[in-house]
């Protein structure tokens, strides 16, 4: 199939990577252009623009950072919105918020488009090794098209429901990750106060019920102090910002979600926003204060 796709960061560059593997064929944007060499090394075309990527494809996927970064992609002065064939497919992979997803997907349906939310449960390992989550919201004929690149992309696909739906699962499922990754770097802190040491911690706690699966993956960065970027803070934090805007939108009150929010703009603020989220727990070493 002829991909389009569009932001090719930690999470983009790799899936891109899983469909040129597969044999799809790629026309591919970033912004900063050299993220694109190695794809179009192996043989994808390089676009100078989306507008370019969307005068070469009929289906463009966008895994881009904000719901700002993708109206700009999509929209902007050279956005590819305006350039795609009518009845061409966006499928948005990158997490925002379900009001800005239906919008996208209005606008795409006023100029003559379809729309996928298709936002990702996984990290850079699983987009790695294509076994990510895909939480989808709009038309079942829509998902039916693309569920091929999905299938390279993933291990499973979960129709969510109509447009928004998918923005919506991932809303909440990344609120509970980033509470659950700053309630453990609590319970580090509070526990080597009492002297427990972090291994004893880690080992204990993580092997029980009360910890969230994937804080296990945390665990070599935490004892390591190696807090290289799979999941950026900076994205964490723009998580629990459009799930604190979506509560508003939905008259639901949220305590623990806005104490949480900030304290990953803490983490930010001391200069860890582009390390992993696990960096959180910096917030808490007396070294680092
Ligand atoms: P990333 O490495 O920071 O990549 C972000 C991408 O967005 C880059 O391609 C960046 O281009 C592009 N971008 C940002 N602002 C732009 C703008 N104004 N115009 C054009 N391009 C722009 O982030 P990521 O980790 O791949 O995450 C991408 C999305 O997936 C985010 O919504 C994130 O929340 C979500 N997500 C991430 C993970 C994860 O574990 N990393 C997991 C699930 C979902 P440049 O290269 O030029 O900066």
């Amino acid at each position: 199939m002829k991909v389009g796709f569009i932001g090719l960061g930690i999470m983009g560059s790799r899936m891109a990577a899983n469909l040129q593997q597969a044999g799809h064929e790629l026309v591919v944007y970033n912004r900063t252009q050299q993220k694109a060499d190695k794809l179009v090394e192996q043989g994808a075309t390089k676009a100078g623009t989306p507008e370019e990527v969307a005068k070469a494809c009929r289906l463009v996927i966008t895994m881009l950072s904000t719901p700002d970064a993708v109206e700009e992609v999509a929209f902007g002065n050279d956005g590819f919105m305006k350039a795609l064939p009518g009845n061409s497919l966006w499928v948005n992979c990158s997490t925002v918020n379900p009001s800005f997803t239906i919008k996208m997907a209005h606008q795409a349906k006023k100029m003559g488009q379809r729309y996928l939310d298709a936002p990702v449960s996984g990290s850079l390992v699983p987009a790695e090794k294509g076994e990510l989550i895909f939480l989808i919201g709009g038309d079942a004929a829509d998902l039916e098209q693309v569920q091929e690149l999905f299938n390279v992309m993933g291990k499973e696909t979960v129709h969510v429901g109509a447009h928004g739906q998918g923005a919506s699962m991932k809303m909440v499922n990344n609120m509970m990750l980033a509470q659950a990754m700053a309630s453990f770097a609590e319970a580090l802190k509070l526990g080597t106060a009492l002297g427990i040491s972090e291994e004893k911690l880690c080992e204990t706690l993580l092997g029980g019920p009360a910890a969230a699966p994937f804080l296990n993956l945390k665990k070599d960065k935490i004892l390591k102090r190696e807090f290289s970027p799979q999941f950026p803070l900076e994205w964490a934090h723009k998580d629990l910002h459009l799930a604190s805007v979506t509560a508003y939108e939905q008259n639901v009150a949220l305590p623990s979600l806005q104490a949480t929010k900030e304290l990953y703009a803490q983490a930010k603020e001391k200069g860890f926003g582009e390390e992993d989220l696990a960096a959180i727990y910096r917030l808490f070493l007396s070294e680092e204060k």
